[in-house]
């Protein structure tokens, strides 16, 4: 039921082509059905021209003028009352070659690609535009076959979908903020699984993203990331570097200050450097690592550990009071501990014990504490300066008396017959004139450790004596082979002089 071969393109004259086609159909339709009879094939030949004017006229019921009976005429009506509720005039809309359609208005498909060009200019952000030849060609359509406008916009956006799939990349965004974009969806969730499970054990019960990660479908875009950048991206750290390179004038406090960190926060960091001796080009820990994707893990855990000893302690009279002394030794227990363990990016954040169960009891260990006063006299462990004043020869080798010489202690400056004091609590082992020391006094602590006291002018103890803590001893002189007033003093452990300036306090 089609004729006609004329084809329109979207922009010609297509109003008026429509409505000479409509009126060709009717006339055709016309004769057709008066074929049979020869008063109406005569009629035809007459009125053939002036039926193309006259024809809407008569189907609404107008006179007309004619030899054909009333009869002929309206059962001729009825058939085209019939006709026109069965089947339609339209057209078959052809795009690109194929036929997608049939219409009775191509209005239909200018809206069908208005919605379309609109859609798809949202998607893509820049003006999308159906650029398909479309024809259209006459057809009698049953109007059942007609298409609906969905039908016409399924098939332009099945061809929107199809550009927007070539275009269509994903951008990356964790917590919201746009990390990068990645071509493929598939190697990106990919990529997304394997970090996930970057810090799985066997031990681990659950892992996932502390952050909220999304791909967003996204067109027109530049500077796609490769697999490995997008997962350095992810992995790098959220504040910038985590080092800092020591430069010429840095100190350590300093350092501290300008990442915002405390000295301890900056030491922690950094356990294994002298904070005292920064050297340039020395690179310093100066933040934590945080991931821009953190990972959190959950493991559970078998383990066991010692369990320590309880202690009992028993005074002893004999022992002064603040000593004490180990009777019997325990023994550490066992216990087998389950505990859920839960990390970020690999690191401990939690630990929660779910259960213990002891394998092996501890032994009891026994201790002796002391009750006894602790007199005056005993050692406290901590040493004062004899007397105060400025330092004139430090402990070790020195230039004196012409030649170069070992110095066993420290010569401290005093005016003559200053008080010469004792640097901790002990007994006097000497006191007495010795050699180059000239007047000396030598106490023995408690520990064993000695202390020399040398070239006094005179002394105010004797051997056996018990002294204590600060007790003045002699007065300062020159005595032995000395240049002037000063105390020589001396620290000696297990019998060997050691610098006197570790011990003094
Ligand atoms: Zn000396």
């Amino acid at each position: 039921m089609q004729q006609g071969k004329n084809n329109f393109s979207k922009n010609s004259n297509f109003a008026q082509w429509k409505e000479w086609k409509i009126s060709q159909w009717w006339l055709k339709q016309y004769a057709a059905l008066m074929k049979h009879t020869e008063d109406l094939r005569e009629w035809y030949r007459i009125h053939s021209r002036r039926l193309h004017h006259n024809f809407h006229n008569m189907v609404a019921g107008h006179r007309m003028a004619g030899p054909i009976s009333y009869l002929v005429a309206s059962s001729a009506l009825a058939i085209i009352l019939t006709l026109t509720t069965l089947y339609a005039p339209s057209y078959m809309v052809t795009i690109n070659g194929e036929t997608v359609g049939i219409v009775t208005d191509d209005e239909m498909v200018e809206e069908a690609i208005a919605a379309v060009e609109q859609q798809g200019t949202d998607i893509l952000g820049y003006e999308y535009q159906v650029e398909d030849q479309i024809d259209y060609q006459f057809a009698i359509s049953l109007r059942t076959d007609l298409s609906t406008e969905k039908t016409l916009e399924n098939y332009f956006y099945g061809q929107l979908e199809k550009l927007t799939g070539e275009m269509r990349k994903y951008q990356v965004l964790v917590d919201g903020t746009v990390v990068g974009v990645a071509k493929d969806e598939a190697a990106m969730e990919e990529l997304l699984e394997n970090l996930k499970v970057r810090y799985v054990s066997e031990d681990t019960v659950s892992s996932q993203f502390l952050n909220t990660v999304e791909l967003k479908p996204v067109y027109q875009v530049e500077n796609i990331m490769t697999m490995s950048e997008m997962e350095d991206a992810l992995l790098a750290n959220k504040d910038g570097s985590t080092t800092y390179t020591v430069v010429a004038g840095d100190t350590f406090n300093a350092i501290a200050y300008a990442n915002d960190m405390s000295v301890s926060d900056l030491k922690a960091l950094n356990p294994d450097v002298d904070i005292n001796r920064l050297m340039v080009g020395d690179i310093l820990n100066v933040k934590e690592l945080t991931p821009i994707l953190s990972i959190q893990t959950t493991d559970e855990v078998t383990y066991t550990q010692s369990i320590a000893c309880p202690v009992e302690t028993r005074e002893d009279s004999s022992m002064y009071v603040g000593s004490s002394k180990i009777i019997t030794q325990g023994v550490e227990g066992e216990e087998q501990v389950e505990a859920t363990v839960t990390y970020i990016n690999g690191q401990e954040t939690a630990r929660e014990i779910t259960s213990t169960t002891v394998l092996r009891e501890p032994t009891t260990t026994i201790k002796a504490v002391g009750t006894k006063e602790k007199p005056k006299t005993a050692s406290t462990g901590t040493y004062r300066w004899p007397v105060s004043g400025r330092i004139t020869s430090y402990f070790g080798s020195r230039y004196i008396f012409g030649s170069y010489s070992y110095h066993s202690g420290i010569d401290i400056s005093t005016s003559y017959g200053a008080a010469i004091c004792a640097a901790d609590g002990g007994t006097v082992t000497y006191a007495g004139y010795k050699g180059s020391y000239g007047n000396l006094v030598i106490i023995t602590h408690d520990n064993g450790t000695q202390t020399y006291y040398a070239h006094n002018s005179s002394l105010l103890v004797s051997t056996g004596q018990k002294v204590y803590k600060g007790q003045q001893i002699a007065k300062a002189g020159s005595t032995g082979r000395s240049t002037g007033t000063h105390c020589h003093f001396e620290v000696r452990v297990n019998g060997r002089s050691v610098n006197p300036l570790s011990y003094l306090s």
